[in-house]
């Protein structure tokens, strides 16, 4: 079963909104699994402190190297498991990261809080650093659970209908189309006619041609992969 392992401060936190709706239905069947471990677990001091100040000065507090290791030692994760540590310096996740996460046995996501972690326990575990985005969370905890929301809807049995993740935003490098459904007039907008005229043909190229133009107006840099991915390289012949 996909299992996630949380390393975080706020355990209690957890399973929070994955604990709701389709993640949380999942949850409940056993379709995954969910495991949020407190760090502090691991201070071995009397006042169980996880933090100190800073090397060479400045602001805030910085996650201990031998705190956090061990806590990731006392998970056991297994050789095949990814090593995550959720970080706004990260390489952003992508659909395509997600989907790969997703397929294997789950991963274990170390939750950074403070003005970070110390790079030694980041190099010493060899962990992966992941930003969910080019902004400043307080903790790594809400990261994680995006992360793993967008993990869990691609299991196998959480979506009733597989076409949902194969269409959707991202699958072949496009936005999704815009969806419509009734009332058929609602502020004098009607639905696209073409929607219901039935022809399941017609619906299909109109759906890729507003992908498509949704794509370049919204999304230029998403655009330019997609295309430069579809053009044949110099000297390559179709
Ligand atoms: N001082 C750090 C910096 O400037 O990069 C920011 C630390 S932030 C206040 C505390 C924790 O929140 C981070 O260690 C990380 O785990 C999490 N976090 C914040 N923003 C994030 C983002 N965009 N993606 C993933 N995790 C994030």
């Amino acid at each position: 079963m996909w299992r996630a392992t949380v390393l975080t401060l706020f355990p209690e936190m957890f399973p929070g909104p994955l604990g709701v709706s389709l993640a949380g239905r999942a949850l409940a069947g056993g379709l995954w699994g969910l495991e949020a471990r407190d760090i502090r677990d691991s201070a071995t001091d009397r006042h169980r402190s996880v933090d100190d100040t800073p090397a060479g000065g400045g602001p805030g507090m910085v996650l201990r190297a031998d705190v956090l290791a061990a806590a990731i030692d006392a998970a056991t994760p297994t050789p095949d498991q990814p090593r995550l540590v959720m970080s706004p310096r990260g390489r952003p996740l992508t659909q395509a990261r997600v989907a790969d996460l997703a397929r294997g046995p789950g991963p274990l996501i170390v939750c950074g809080r403070f003005e970070g972690i110390d790079q030694r326990v980041i190099d010493a575990r060899a962990l992966e650093e992941v930003s969910i985005g080019d902004y400043v969370l307080s903790g790594g905890e809400i990261a994680a659970m995006a992360l793993i929301d967008a993990c869990v809807r691609l299991l196998p049995g959480v979506m009733g209908k597989l076409d949902s993740s194969t269409e959707e935003s991202f699958s072949a490098g496009l936005l999704e189309y815009p969806q419509y459904t009734r009332p058929q007039l609602f502020e004098g907008r009607a639905i696209p006619e073409i929607l219901t005229s039935g022809d399941h043909g017609k619906v299909a190229a109109w759906r890729q041609a507003e992908a498509e133009a949704l794509t370049q107006a919204l999304r230029p840099d998403l655009w330019a992969a997609t295309t430069a991915k579809k053009a044949p390289a110099k000297g390559e012949s179709r």
